[in-house]
């Protein structure tokens, strides 16, 4: 039995969104061996995480971007999230690091 392929890149019904979904799957994967080797770059199987996190994050850019070029969705009203989320996870970071930097 042949599926409908809605939701794939090519379909009418949501364009892209099984991709988006792979990716995402992808990131969530290298986060997952980052967080198993403690944090170290070299995985017990050899690959290098980094290399792999830069690779799958660039997968899922694209398929964002793909998925936001050829579906019903607001480019600008995207941005302006990302870039309120990004301020504010910038926010966060300089507070944890500013306090990490007065313990004794
Ligand atoms: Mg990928």
């Amino acid at each position: 039995m042949k599926g409908s392929g809605d939701f794939s890149i090519g379909s009418a019904v949501w364009p892209g969104i099984s991709k988006l979904t792979e990716e995402c799957g992808e990131v969530m994967q290298v986060c997952g061996k980052l967080v198993g080797s403690h944090g170290e770059v070299i995985h017990f199987d050899g690959s290098d995480l980094r290399k792999r996190m830069q690779e799958e994050l660039a997968d899922l850019l694209a398929a964002i971007e793909f998925v936001v070029a050829v579906n019903p969705l607001d480019y600008d009203a995207i941005a302006a999230r990302r870039d309120e989320k990004l301020k504010l996870f910038h926010a966060w970071h300089d507070a944890d690091i500013a306090k990490e930097e007065q313990k004794p």
